[in-house]
């Protein structure tokens, strides 16, 4: 027998579908069939979540892969039910893991803001490569330290400080590390640890 709400439960129930389901209608097929009409002819990729070190693992789904002269395309990412790590659920950051790749505001190309600007503007990679070269440099040289107070060799830079991301990898960490160390840097910070 369906239950029978309540004027007031049934007010309390803002959603059609809650309504139907104490109306009596069992809707987990039509919930499973709408999920497999959304990804219907995908490709599923499983991956990671690259936001923090939990590391939960992601279910990608995109369109398109296989065929000519399309640009595949993100259309749903999830949790993965067979990772021991999340068991299939998300945070709410990781559970906007579509918008890492599909939000119009993503930033494409590199941003500098000016002294005395109040905006900011592209610039090229070459040229934000060349800039961050250039002031690495100055700064190093400016104040590098190569004795401490007791005249014992330091060769050390402490006016320049590193630190990374969480979607840093291991490898991507280890390399910094090791430049930024044969520049003297003392004040070094990545989620990998290294
Ligand atoms: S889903 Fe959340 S907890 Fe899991 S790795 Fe991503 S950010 Fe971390």
């Amino acid at each position: 027998m369906p239950m029978q709400p309540s004027r007031r439960s049934f007010f309390k129930i803002g959603t059609g579908g809650a309504i139907a389901s104490v109306l009596g209608f069992d809707l987990k097929p039509a919930y499973a069939q709408s999920r497999e009409l959304k990804i219907a002819r995908t490709t599923e990729t499983r991956s990671t979540c690259p936001y923090c070190s939990v590391s939960c693992g992601v279910l990608i789904y995109t369109i398109g892969d296989k065929a000519k002269n399309v640009t595949p395309q993100v259309i749903h990412v999830e949790g993965d039910p067979d990772h021991p790590i999340n068991r299939g659920t998300l945070c709410p950051k990781g559970a906007s893991l579509e918008q890492d790749i599909l939000n119009p505001r993503r930033l494409l190309k590199p941003q500098v803001r000016r002294p005395g600007s109040d905006h900011w503007e592209d610039i090229a990679w070459t040229q934000a490569i060349d800039e961050i070269g250039q002031r690495i440099k100055k700064t190093r040289d400016d104040t590098f330290i190569e004795k401490d107070a007791l005249g014992r060799t330091v060769n050390r830079c402490e006016s320049i400080a590193f630190t990374g991301g969480c979607t840093d990898t291991n490898e991507f960490n280890y390399l910094v590390v090791k430049t930024m160390r044969s520049l003297g840097l003392t004040y070094i910070e990545n989620q990998a640890r290294v």
